[in-house]
């Protein structure tokens, strides 16, 4: 069923009729690149001003949205539309602050191949595809949107799967873009085979805006495909609870059935859900969707987007509002990708109020302050990393293996380091000397 609007906005396009609506390449082949098309299909005018930056701010960071998400914009309340907010250009993308960024999460940086960002030890992002169905104007690697709309062919993502297949440690692969959904059925059952052929990759995550943005993707025939491949799972990346339309929950249900686990990734983003109780509806609606809420990111530094970012304690508010008040699996980890590449690092209220030697003081969601008596008589197991001698019967075949770094190794008892001092640090280079 579509709505008045789709109906509408179906109008537009010469000899297109309902079933064309519901054909995701129909959808990504009429995606609205121009202003003059959105006036049109969405029975606007807007003004003279507007149009001149619109042709500024295209050649920098160029617009795409589907027929679909358009059709959800409230043309009444055009300036604070959650989804128009995502999809159009406004002048605010040229601001360049000198703290703004190209690649602020170095992604090229971490780059041992074209294509693969290894960041963590266990796990890589391999990128497959340069292109989306709709260019958010949010979007992190704003930096590449509309470079060139390209699929990488099999030889150049056969050089990422090579190197995940030489590098031993990584058991867990995502695959990110671009949206991976916009490939075809058959190219990405190609590569899944592929990463399902090496032994050590455990899981295969799919990072894809497709169920928001073009939840007519998600067809019979893809889930049938991704089946075949588990345990795949997929990320999505909602924004705003208007967002979870019926086809879009739909698209959700299909997925879901197919035992595919599914977690969402929002960012909070000035004006559009930089409220309580906008994400608490939004975390509640996707867990009723079976979707549980994964990350909130602090929107980064990548350029153009000065306007959309928020002070962390936006973020901190929100998780404030959230823990303790819905269900735990409601809660996502909030988190600032550190720029420079230090990977995510999550954020969160202070609940550990005060300790001493035998007691620990918190407080609660309702601001209830309470002490947790700790063991009068606690033995600590000194660990030497010798499994085989232990009482606790971890023996897992690689628990000798382990290697702990950073504040993991500072707490260990079989490391000797005291603490971790940053490279160049002018104390420790004259002691060198
Ligand atoms: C986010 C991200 C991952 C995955 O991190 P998780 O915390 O495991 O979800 C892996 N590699 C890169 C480069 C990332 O940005």
């Amino acid at each position: 069923m579509l709505s008045k609007q789709q109906e509408e906005i179906l109008q537009e396009f010469d000899g297109a009729n309902k079933s064309n609506w519901s054909d995701w390449k129909w959808q990504v082949k009429h995606c609205i690149k121009d202003i003059k098309q959105i006036e049109n299909v969405l029975g606007i005018k807007l003004s003279e001003k507007i149009h001149q930056q619109f042709s500024l701010i295209s050649e920098k960071f160029p617009m795409a949205i589907t027929p679909y998400y358009l059709s959800l914009v409230d043309t009444d309340n055009l300036e604070n539309d959650p989804i128009f907010k995502q999809s159009f250009p406004v002048i605010n993308e040229l601001d360049v602050l000198q703290t703004d960024m190209a690649d602020p999460l170095h992604e090229d940086k971490d780059s041992p191949v074209e294509g693969v960002t290894h960041r963590y030890p266990d796990r890589a992002l391999l990128l497959v595809s340069n292109t989306c169905s709709m260019y958010c104007r949010h979007c992190t690697r704003k930096r590449r949107v509309g470079d060139q709309d390209s699929i990488p062919n099999r030889k150049q993502i056969l050089k990422g799967i090579e190197y995940i297949q030489n590098t031993q440690q990584i058991r867990d692969v995502l695959l990110s873009g671009g949206d991976p959904f916009l490939l075809s059925d058959e190219y990405l059952d190609w590569i899944l085979t592929e990463l399902n052929d090496i032994e050590h990759v455990e899981v295969i995550r799919i990072g894809t805006r497709t169920p928001v943005v073009l939840p007519q993707r998600i067809t019979d025939n893809l889930v049938k495909m991704l089946k075949k491949h588990h345990p795949i799972w997929i990320n999505t990346h909602y924004n705003h609870p208007r967002e979870l339309t019926n086809s879009s929950r739909n698209a959700l249900k299909k997925l879901a059935d197919a035992g595919i686990p599914l977690g969402n990734q929002s960012v909070l983003l000035a004006g559009i859900n930089d409220c309580p109780r906008i994400m608490k509806s939004l975390v509640n609606k996707l867990v009723a969707n079976r979707v549980r809420p994964y990350y909130l990111y602090q929107c980064d530094l990548s350029e153009g987007l000065s306007h959309f970012r928020t002070p962390v304690g936006m973020g901190i508010e929100i998780l404030e509002s959230l823990i303790g008040h819905t269900s735990g699996f409601c809660v996502p980890t909030y988190v600032i990708d550190a720029p420079g590449g230090g990977g995510k690092i999550p954020v969160m209220p202070n609940y550990l109020i005060s300790w001493s030697t035998n007691k620990v003081v918190l407080r609660n969601y309702e601001g209830v302050i309470t002490t947790y008596k700790e063991p009068d008589s606690y033995k600590p197991t000194y660990c030497n990393m010798n499994c085989d001698n232990c009482d606790l019967l971890l023996a897992t075949n690689d628990a000798d293996e382990r290697k702990a770094i950073g504040i993991e190794m500072l707490l260990s008892d079989h490391n000797e380091s005291i603490s971790l001092i940053p490279s160049g640090n002018d104390r420790y280079n004259r002691r060198d000397n």
